[in-house]
């Protein structure tokens, strides 16, 4: 019987699972798939939890449920993995061979590695929304919250879904527009590519869709760190956003336990030929 190991039961990880269970003989190979918790969260949705139109909740399915049957699933924490030995071992100390690995253990934000940004002021003036702590903790502010300067700041790229920070800033427009305090908030869009997006079209045309909303875009600024007490974001060049409520979309990064194999790079990211992602 041969082993096919997958680490990660997000997106990713359960998609190949239902593919490759229908694809390979269950004589012949055994699938695993291993992931910490049993809570797969849909991310997207993520971004509607701050203003209130998804309950957490709605976005949470048991990974039990869909991981094929055929598969066994493994609810632990990815320890370790050893590319000579082949071999992976769990939290738990479990250790098994593997005939053939996947990596699937996604992207993770890094709010650490930006000096100052889980400092004075984290989840109180400053928030981030790509986790579910951080979206639940934003709707709780928002609800609240009388106005002011809002800045949605990318700490740097590469993010997952370069066009969320987008779709915040227009549903926090909607948000604040029917709520009848849009003139009582100033929104600035602070982003390290040199455009509102990152593909040249569409950036015109969404650059023109935020200026008809007023909303307002410093194109190039990398942050270098937050300053929460004064509550300011200081760039490299020297340059300042000031804020009221802070809204980080911070570094990503791989897992850790794949920068610490010699799988990955120093953020935990694996170099793949792109055609083949091999
Ligand atoms: C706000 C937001 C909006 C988005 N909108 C869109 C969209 O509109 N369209 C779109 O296509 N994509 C969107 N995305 C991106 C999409 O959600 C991700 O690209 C997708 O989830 C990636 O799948 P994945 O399997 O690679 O990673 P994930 O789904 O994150 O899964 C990785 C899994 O690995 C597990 N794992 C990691 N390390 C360990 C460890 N050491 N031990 C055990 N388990 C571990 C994690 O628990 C996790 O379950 C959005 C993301 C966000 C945050």
């Amino acid at each position: 019987m041969k082993e096919l190991v997958i680490l990660g039961a997000g997106t990713a990880g359960t998609m190949m699972a239902h593919k490759l269970a229908k694809m390979l003989s269950p004589e012949q190979w055994h699938i695993t798939i291993i992931d910490r918790d049993d809570d797969h969260i849909y991310q997207p949705g993520l971004l509607f939890v701050p203003f209130g139109m998804y309950d957490p909740d709605e976005l949470v399915r048991p990974r039990t449920r869909l991981v094929p049957p055929t598969a066994r699933l493994l609810l632990d924490g990815i320890a370790a993995v050893d590319p000579d030995e082949k071999t992976v071992t769990t939290g738990a100390g479990e250790v098994i061979h593997y005939d053939i690995l996947l990596v699937a253990t996604g992207t993770r934000t890094a709010p650490e590695e930006t000096e100052g940004l889980t400092g004075s002021g984290w989840y109180d003036t400053a928030f981030d929304f790509y986790t579910m702590p951080g979206a639940r903790a934003l709707h709780d502010k928002l609800i609240w919250w009388k106005g002011g300067t809002l800045v949605v700041n990318v700490v740097d790229m590469p993010i997952k879904c370069p066009v969320a920070p987008l779709e915040f800033l227009f549903l926090a427009d909607a948000f604040f527009t029917e709520r009848g305090m849009r003139d009582d908030v100033r929104i600035v869009y602070a982003t390290p590519l040199d455009a509102a997006f990152t593909k040249p079209r569409a950036s015109a045309m969404l650059g023109r869709i935020l200026e008809e909303r007023g909303i307002e875009v410093v194109t190039e600024f990398h942050t270098a760190r937050v300053h929460g007490s004064s509550r300011k974001l200081e760039g490299f060049d020297g340059r300042e956003v000031d804020y009221d409520l802070l809204v980080s979309i911070p570094l990503h990064a791989g897992a850790e336990v794949i920068a610490d194999s010699k799988l990955g790079n120093d953020l935990g990211f694996v170099p793949t030929d792109k055609h083949t992602l091999q």
